[in-house]
């Protein structure tokens, strides 16, 4: 479904090909006419009809009384020298998110919010802790991306829906988002470059493999025992997790690239090496690796990180057991723009810089087409 703006436009961002063609042929524009459209839009990232100077000023004029072409405002802007940006941004709703935007190795990572705040309230997350808000529309999603962009150019990019909210608890307009994402005609990433993050929502995840849309998939997955990932997580117990496997066990190849289990890991809590040799068993015969978290501090959560022996001790044992495993340390915990530290208002935002984080390694394991 398309979400028209309060107004009754129609949010160029949010829509498809064919989509902005029907509506736009009702006022007797071409098909041309939405290629050269969708082409400002999405790669010259233009947010006004000013400066589109292949299409006539009569053309112009009749589709902006249909069309959005706004961008949101950004609220707060913060900079950490590890290259990390942090952007709050705010709809004209007034609700307030925070996206991200991340370097690893010269290439940006770009992470989306696809909710505005979220429902699943698993205990070690600050945006779990700051309840629900709202569902974004696929058009705010991808327009987090086209802020970041026009304030920190880049041609290639990855982006990972994986800041504030559930990605599958609001499965229609991130599929839109997606879809948008991927098209040669909308953001053109290769399907490869982004990836979706996920409790593993049943059937929603069912849903998004069928569309066959080839991104990665990353689960999180944070303990293999069903009790003690309903603890951390207690939204997963309507979806434990052997029945998400045995999805993702009939899943064609068409349906994600690669699979990654995000494991975040908490001193004394899901970080011995029963829990490791759980896990893997949990994972025998399916495809992927593991991407193990030290957890970043949150002011509401009782947990601490585990220490760097312990992730290592936890990652030779997966090793052992024939599954990969990599530490990944978050970028941006300076600014509280690391996984899980995303709370909108409700955390301290100025624009000075922090301290550096020491690390450059790619927190999921997109790379580019
Ligand atoms: N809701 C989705 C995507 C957003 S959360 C999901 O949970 O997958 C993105 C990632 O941040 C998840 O893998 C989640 O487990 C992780 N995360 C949440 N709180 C964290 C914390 N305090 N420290 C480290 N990672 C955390
Ligand atoms: Fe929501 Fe993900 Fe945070 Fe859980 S970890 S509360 S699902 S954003």
């Amino acid at each position: 479904m398309i979400v028209q703006a309060p107004d009754g436009k129609f949010p160029v961002r949010g829509m498809l090909r064919q989509e902005l063609v029907e509506v736009l042929a009702g006022l007797g524009e071409t098909e041309d006419r939405v290629r050269r459209l969708q082409t400002h839009v999405f790669k010259h990232r233009m947010d006004s009809f000013i400066g589109m100077e292949d299409i006539s000023a009569r053309s112009k004029d009749r589709m902006a009384r249909v069309l959005d072409l706004d961008l949101p405002a950004v609220d707060a802007r913060a900079m950490a020298e590890d290259g990390t940006r942090k952007y709050r941004v705010k709809f004209r709703d007034g609700s307030l998110i925070e996206c991200i935007s991340m370097a690893y190795n010269g290439r940006r990572t770009l992470c989306l919010s696809t909710q505005a705040g979220c429902r699943m309230g698993c205990t070690f997350c600050a945006t779990g802790a700051m309840g629900f808000a709202r569902n974004l529309t696929a058009a705010e999603i991808v327009d987090q991306a086209l802020v970041m962009l026009r304030d920190q150019p880049a041609d290639r990019f990855n982006v990972v829906l994986m800041g504030m909210g559930e990605p599958l608890n609001n499965p229609e307009q991130l599929a839109r988002a997606l879809t948008i994402l991927v098209s040669p005609w909308g953001m053109d990433r290769g399907p490869r470059t982004v990836t979706v993050s996920t409790i593993g929502l049943l059937p929603a995840l069912d849903e998004l493999a069928a569309l066959r849309l080839g991104v990665n998939l990353s689960l999180s997955v944070t303990a293999a025992r069903e009790d003690l990932r309903q603890m951390l997580m207690p939204a997963t117990r309507a979806w434990p997790l052997a029945q998400v496997f045995e999805s993702i066990r009939r899943y064609p190849p068409e349906a994600f690239r690669s699979y990654i289990y995000s494991y975040v890991m908490f001193a004394g809590v899901n970080d011995q090496l029963t829990h490791a040799r759980e896990l893997a068993a949990a994972l025998d015969g399916l495809p992927g690796y593991v991407n193990l978290i030290p957890m970043n501090p949150t002011p509401a959560s009782q947990y601490l990180p585990s220490s760097d022996e312990t992730v290592s001790a936890f990652r030779n044992e997966l090793f052992r057991l024939g599954r990969a495993a990599h530490p990944r340390y978050s970028k941006g915990r300076t600014i509280w723009a690391a996984c899980g530290q995303l709370a909108g208002a409700a955390l301290p935002m100025d624009t000075t810089t922090g301290a550096a984080d020491g690390d450059a390694e790619a927190e999921v394991g997109a790379s580019d087409s």
